[in-house]
């Protein structure tokens, strides 16, 4: 008998991508957004380099937007086989229309419309396309993921995955010339509880680089719901590593059928692991196995400046 399918994941635990210098990141996504810095650390794998996140003022799972910041990083293609967009929730109405005006020379094209909201694109300050959708949020700023967009060749296996795995739902399909859009709703019922699966006649192949997103990381509640996604994801007939420590979460890593990196993060322990709530993002952290690289690093990695 099969084991019993795993809980549904609740959405999006975060997104990383590839930057260019990091001063320009952090004045992009902390000044021109308003995200909070919530972590200043080293890429692990690589510790002469930053990992910078952001999110809300907690550091919630669903709002965090990671970067490694590769200075003189060779910009990617976007095309097939990859995470193309994230989009963050604005509030409707005037709220979208203050951010539109804000954003306005930044704009890829005139707004569009999606599922009945209205979607802003843009590129960040390093080529990376985000977009800002229209949704139910409690105040003026944008307030964590509304959903990513992957682009597939065949997007077929992969919806097969986010609903036989991650317990996602079938919401929607929207066609325009050439193209045409599937999307799907974790039904774990959190913020980031979209995932869109778009699909374009002749495609390009997508080429990692500065501008383009490493991952897409869904959210488990726990080690033991982790594990259990791992299991189904083997089943599945998925490579997976086995849970690897970042520190602030455990991850796991597969690359499903379409070519994209999926990873599943857990919710703990979070971003208070190693600094106070209130201090996060002020000061670099580094993990133990790093720690002794700190006088080199402080000297080696830019200084960063956050603004207010
Ligand atoms: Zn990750």
């Amino acid at each position: 008998m099969p084991p019993a399918p795993p809980r549904p994941v609740a959405g999006l635990h975060h997104v990383t991508a590839i930057s260019g210098p990091p001063q320009e990141n952090v004045d992009f996504y902390a000044g021109l957004l308003g995200q909070r810095l919530v972590k200043r650390t080293v890429n692990f794998d690589d510790p002469g380099t930053y990992h910078l996140y952001y999110g809300d003022a907690a550091g919630t799972p669903g709002t965090i937007l990671t970067f490694f910041p590769v200075i003189g990083a060779a910009p990617g293609r976007e095309g097939a086989g990859q995470a193309l967009a994230y989009a963050y929730r604005a509030p409707r109405g005037t709220g979208f229309d203050a951010w539109a005006e804000r954003l306005e020379g930044l704009a890829e094209g005139p707004l569009a419309e999606r599922f009945g909201d209205r979607v802003l694109s843009l590129r960040d300050a390093h080529g990376q396309r985000l977009e800002l959708v229209e949704a139910e949020t409690t105040g003026a700023a944008l307030e964590g993921f509304h959903s990513v967009t992957l682009w597939l060749r065949d997007p077929e296996p992969t919806a097969r995955l986010l609903v036989d795995v991650f317990g996602y739902e079938p919401a929607g399909h929207a066609q325009a010339p050439g193209e045409e859009r599937l999307r799907f709703v974790a039904r774990g019922g959190g913020i980031g509880g979209i995932v869109d699966l778009l699909r374009r006649d002749n495609a390009p192949a997508a080429q990692q680089g500065k501008g383009t997103i490493h991952h897409v990381a869904f959210r488990a509640e726990d080690a033991g719901h982790q594990m259990a996604l791992r299991e189904a994801l083997r089943a599945a007939g998925q490579q997976v590593t086995p849970p690897i420590d970042r520190q602030y979460f455990n991850a796991i890593y597969t690359r499903e059928p379409g070519g994209v990196l999926f990873e599943v993060a857990t919710d703990p322990p979070g971003f208070a692991v190693d600094e106070a709530p209130d201090a996060l993002g002020n000061a670099l952290q580094l993990p133990a196995q790093h720690e002794h690289l700190r006088t080199r690093l402080e000297a080696h990695l830019p200084p960063l400046k956050v603004p207010a």
